[in-house]
């Protein structure tokens, strides 16, 4: 007689994964997705620990709507390995690898002047191994060969701000064809060095700081950081609001430590003028950080936190799943004034045709797609052909009765964008050999573009 099981309600489908209780990286094992209630899970066999379940996500009916998200794949130009063992193990990028570099990393040290607790990368004091100008050439030879017009790099580590030629290594990305530039920091060099900050403003437009920022409280703070950093913080963003550079804070959450945080993160971020907005990462199973148990948290659960918080105005609606990468990438845009101080935000995922936001070209930064931007405008102003021609009456409606008077094609630059993006990587847990094809977030090296999940497990490549 048929029985149903005990441990699950449906069954989605199968992929890949890898068993996170001997954490053998050498092989993956047949994994199953399935649902318990709401919630949905990786269910692995591995031959040598049995069966073990991991949840991929809170929110059954938000893991069916990133499906419908999806988008035509939008390739690397060129790949850079073959396939000889399979995914993941030919990173890459191999000719399997279902998206172009919408973000490319290009880690310049391991040197920091601090020692988180929750370092992917475990750089510390004393590692060294600066990059050179010739390497850091190297990886720009290697980028512009799989993707012949980047969107955005980011020079990252360690922490880049310790490397000694960092601001010659930040105006030679900058005249790259690359079309943006950021600059990931812990912001303690932004604090204490005026100088500093003047060469970063001269670095023009297209130029963006992405600041640590992970939490308002010191007991947190010394939990994941490892010191209480609010006044550094504090400091390196009355720097930034006074050169007026762009800055989008950066928020590690830890379940259990920062997430009651998310909503009085985003109100913070509404109190400046240089902030763009918020990106929040799950904490992941990588370098230092040890994320098992209690700790995790899903996209998902980042999500709610969102959405719930009444304090924000995104909706469910106006936090949507990025077409490129959808379960892994979630998105809300709003249209950003400052009135006395604090910023009022206009959300408009929510209101634009689905349509319009899969048909993009797969990138993390639609703000700086000028296409997008003009769609936006179109969308929201309704004065024009296109605008009346794509757009439903009920959509309109919603439009003008939201939609703030001062936006005009004239004024929406980028200062009025603010975005909050939620990005949660894989490692040995929630690692789902489908998806981690459409990672969009790719490691420069001198000779590869590897995916940055893949890069951060430790996986022994085969090439
Ligand atoms: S993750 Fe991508 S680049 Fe790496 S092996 Fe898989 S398909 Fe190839
Ligand atoms: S997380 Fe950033 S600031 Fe902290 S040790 Fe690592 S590189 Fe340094």
């Amino acid at each position: 007689m048929a029985h149903y099981s005990r441990q699950y309600d449906l069954f989605l489908g199968s992929t890949q994964s890898f068993c996170h209780l001997c954490g053998d990286l050498r092989h993956l094992v047949d994994t199953h997705i399935v649902t318990r209630g709401d919630e949905v899970y990786l269910r692995k066999f591995c031959p040598g620990c049995g069966e073990s379940m991991a949840k991929i996500s809170s929110d059954l009916d938000y893991y069916k709507k990133c499906e419908a998200y999806l988008k035509r794949p939008d390739l690397p130009e060129k790949a850079l390995t073959q396939v000889l063992r399979g995914c993941p193990y030919d990173c890459g990028v191999c000719p399997q690898h279902q998206n172009h570099p919408c973000l490319a990393l290009f880690d310049i040290t391991d040197e920091c002047n601090m020692e988180c607790n929750i370092c992917y990368h475990a750089a510390a004091p004393g590692l060294g191994n600066h990059k050179s100008m010739e390497q850091i050439g190297q990886m720009l030879s290697t980028l512009l060969s799989v993707e012949s017009e980047p969107d955005l790099i980011q020079v990252t580590g360690g922490e880049p701000t310790t490397h000694p030629q960092i601001i010659e290594i930040l105006r030679t990305l900058k005249t790259s064809p690359a079309r943006h530039l950021m600059l990931n920091t812990n912001g303690i060099r932004i604090a204490e060095d005026e100088a500093f900050v003047k060469e970063l403003k001269a670095l023009g437009g297209g130029f963006e700081v992405y600041l640590q920022f992970d939490s308002l409280e010191r007991s947190t703070l010394e939990d994941i950081r490892g010191e209480d950093m609010r006044q550094t913080r504090r400091r390196a963003l009355e720097m930034l609001e006074r050169y007026s550079i762009s800055t989008t804070l950066v928020c590690v959450v830890k379940k259990g430590f920062n997430d009651h945080e998310i909503p009085a993160v985003i109100d913070y971020s509404r109190t400046l003028r240089c902030v763009r907005g918020v990106v929040f990462q799950p904490v992941q199973e990588a370098g230092r950080i040890e994320a098992e148990g209690d700790f995790r948290i899903t996209l998902s659960e980042i999500r709610e936190r969102i959405i719930g918080d009444t304090g924000n105005p995104f909706t469910a609606e106006d936090m949507i799943p990025l077409p490129c990468d959808p379960h892994k990438i979630a998105v809300g845009y709003a249209a950003k004034k400052m009135e006395q101080g604090y910023a009022r935000l206009y959300p408009v995922t929510g209101s634009l045709p689905k349509e319009m936001i899969t048909e993009q070209r797969g990138t993390i930064t639609f703000e700086q797609d000028r296409e997008f931007v003009k769609s936006v405008i179109e969308t929201v102003s309704l004065d024009t052909a296109m605008g009346e021609a794509i757009i439903s009456d009920k959509i309109k409606q919603k439009l003008f009765c939201c939609w703030p008077g001062f936006l005009t094609p004239k004024d929406m630059g980028y200062e009025h964008v603010y975005r909050i993006v939620i990005m949660e990587f894989s490692d040995i847990f929630n690692f789902d050999a489908t998806n981690i094809k459409r990672e969009c977030n790719f490691i420069i090296t001198p000779d590869r573009a590897i995916p940055f999940s893949t890069h951060n497990m430790g996986i022994k490549f085969s090439q």
